[in-house]
């Protein structure tokens, strides 16, 4: 599988957190997360769907945001100057590098738990390889954008290739999506992976009307922890910042168990969700 690596960041901000270290899976432990899916993603998708939402004593998502390139061209603090205009305790969860069976479906049923929506920043190979979780995804009214196709460093290769990367990875998705490899993404948001960016291909997305997502905090998921070890640093991060974009993998066995308890966190907490998605169709920017 494909996984974040290595991250730039503004260490001189207040918020910036730490940098991440690799994680390899090898072809054994993918293997059986695929006869793992098999098995049980009928089940989870049957609980997703057992009650409509809004519904009380949830979480729930208290409003949408719309994203305009044109006043929001990148956001997320780690990464850029300029973030999302979120009140204080208001949060968007966003979960890069999926889809990933089984780790992928239990955040999707954490989240229908709850009436949380979420958005999605998923690698084009695995778009591919898993198209039925990003059906599941967008069917439970989730926000879904890319994230390359195969997640290499953006900042390593050249100009072009990375330009095939965005390019592939948007396209893998809108052929899951609409059956047409369009490079038109339908909802035209990205993130680099590792948060890797050049001014050229930043430069490139904006001309493209496509916005790019950083995030404001984070749970570090990349590295090994527990459960309850992430949930105390991730709301310890939270209560410190009070409101933001927060980055989760929804590849982490880790992060799949801890999103129930997070979101009850939340819920307790008195946060509310704020469910970003583009000012427009796509199609009406043009490029
Ligand atoms: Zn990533």
């Amino acid at each position: 599988m494909r996984s974040c690596n290595s991250f730039r960041t503004n260490q001189s901000r207040p918020r910036a957190m730490a940098r991440l270290s690799g994680l390899v899976i090898g072809p054994a432990l993918i293997a059986t997360a695929l006869m793992a899916t098999a098995l049980i993603s009928p089940a989870l998708a049957a609980t997703a769907h057992a009650a409509p939402c809004p519904r009380p004593g949830t979480l729930g998502t208290s409003r949408v945001l719309e994203v305009d390139v044109s006043t929001m061209p990148r956001v997320g603090l780690q990464s850029f100057p300029e973030t999302l205009p979120l009140a204080d305790h208001e949060v968007v969860l966003t979960f890069d590098d999926g889809p990933w069976p089984p780790t992928t479906s239990r955040v999707l049923t954490a989240l229908a738990q709850e009436c949380v929506r979420a958005t999605y920043f998923l690698i084009g190979e695995h778009v591919s390889e898993h198209p039925d979780i990003v059906r599941r995804i967008v069917a439970e009214g989730h926000t879904v954008a890319t994230h390359t196709w195969s997640h290499p460093n953006l900042m390593q290769i050249e100009h072009e290739q990375a330009i095939e990367q965005i390019d592939h990875g948007i396209s893998a998705l809108e052929t899951v999506l609409h059956g047409t490899a369009s490079t038109t993404p339908t909802t035209p948001f990205f993130r680099f992976p590792g948060f890797q960016s050049t001014p050229e291909t930043l430069d490139l997305l904006q001309s493209r009307g496509i916005v790019v997502f950083g995030s404001d905090l984070w749970a570090s998921d990349w590295n090994k922890m527990t459960p309850k070890q992430e949930l105390k640093l991730i709301t310890d991060r939270l209560e410190a910042a009070g409101k933001g974009i927060i980055l989760f993998h929804d590849t982490k066995t880790h992060t799949a168990a801890m999103m129930p308890a997070f979101l009850r966190y939340l819920r307790d907490n008195d946060y509310h969700v704020v469910h970003v998605k583009p000012a427009e169709p796509a199609a009406s920017l043009g490029h």
